[in-house]
């Protein structure tokens, strides 16, 4: 019988009602709203989604976020992020409504100067979206209780002025079809969450700010930026 040489326990996330949904893996999709694929520069015709991932330990509850190192341009990205209870590999859209334990609002922090760099340099930018605390989020609505709709309200506000707004229903490739094409490329598992992508509005963040997310009657996300050093 073999036993684990480090002690380690995943990163949870509180659900509404009780119970905590442990954190396997977060992917995350770029350009999944056509307006906000036009303001990064991109075209928003529907090509492949482009996907990629932050660690598991970035997300956070707590809310409370630290300003990041090294950036000077800290852009917030509401998006609604889906938990699977189970996963698979090459599962068709259809198959994937069970699949789901839940949604939340999210907000995938971006250091967007450093983006922009590697970007330009032909770099990863990996790192530009996976730092400490780069993905706060709400409490997660169990789907038995309902999913929210295509014409579910999503918005962010910084001290109370709109800065996102849009319906979850434009975005360019829907949950379930998301979640087919990126089960062709790894298998999904149980304790996964997707980030669906961002409308347009993004935008900087400065310490001090007030952030409330919302994607209609799901639980509302609030946190405030502050400095590294205050964050204990
Ligand atoms: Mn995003």
């Amino acid at each position: 019988m073999s036993s684990r040489v480090i002690d380690w326990q995943p990163p949870e996330i509180a659900v509404s009602g009780g119970g905590r949904f442990p954190v396997r893996h977060v992917w995350c999709v770029g350009r999944n709203y056509a307006e906000h694929a036009r303001e990064m520069g991109e075209d928003p015709e529907r090509s492949e989604p482009v996907f990629f991932a932050k660690p598991a330990r970035s997300v956070d509850q707590s809310g409370r976020v630290a300003y990041p190192a090294d950036t000077t341009e800290l852009h917030h990205e509401v998006e609604m992020v889906v938990f699977l209870g189970a996963g698979g590999k090459n599962v068709p859209a259809a198959d994937w409504a069970e699949r789901i334990f839940g949604f939340a609002v999210g907000v995938d922090l971006t250091r967007r100067d450093v983006q922009a760099r590697l970007k330009k340099a032909g770099q990863p930018w990996e790192i530009s979206k996976g730092f400490d605390q780069s993905a706060p989020m709400g409490l997660i609505k169990p789907a038995k209780h309902g999913s929210p709709t295509s014409e579910a309200l999503i918005e962010l506000q910084v001290n109370g002025v709109v800065r996102q707004q849009a319906s979850v229903g434009e975005m360019i490739w829907l949950t379930h079809e998301l979640l087919e094409r990126l089960s062709r490329q790894v298998t999904l598992n149980a304790g996964d969450l997707i980030f669906t992508g961002t409308p347009a509005g993004v935008g900087p963040l400065r310490v001090g700010d007030r952030v409330k997310a919302s994607v209609q009657d799901l639980p509302a996300l609030e946190f405030t930026l502050v400095t590294a050093d205050s964050s204990a």
